[in-house]
């Protein structure tokens, strides 16, 4: 089976990411929904994506100082900025 990118795009995962403290939990992503992810710029749209696959905002990359309730990013990081 092939295993599709948790963010819901539709696309294929290409990458996995593991949580920075926690090995068991991992993500599944396409190259386009990492880049959000490692950039804390996720939309509300991907982070809901997130929570129904079984992630919750006690996991690092999504906890309360990255995203609020609602999903919103509220630190996002410049792509620009990071990899230029
Ligand atoms: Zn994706």
């Amino acid at each position: 089976m092939t295993q599709m990118c948790e963010c819901g795009c539709g696309s294929e995962a290409q990458v996995k990411h593991t949580d920075l403290y926690e090995e068991k939990i991992v993500y599944f992503l396409c190259r386009n929904c990492e880049i959000s992810f490692v950039c804390c710029n996720l939309t509300p749209s991907q982070f809901k994506e997130l929570m129904e696959k079984g992630h919750t905002d006690k996991e690092f990359m999504l906890h309360g100082d990255f995203y609020d309730e609602e999903g919103v990013a509220l630190q996002p990081t410049e792509v620009r900025r990071r990899f230029k």
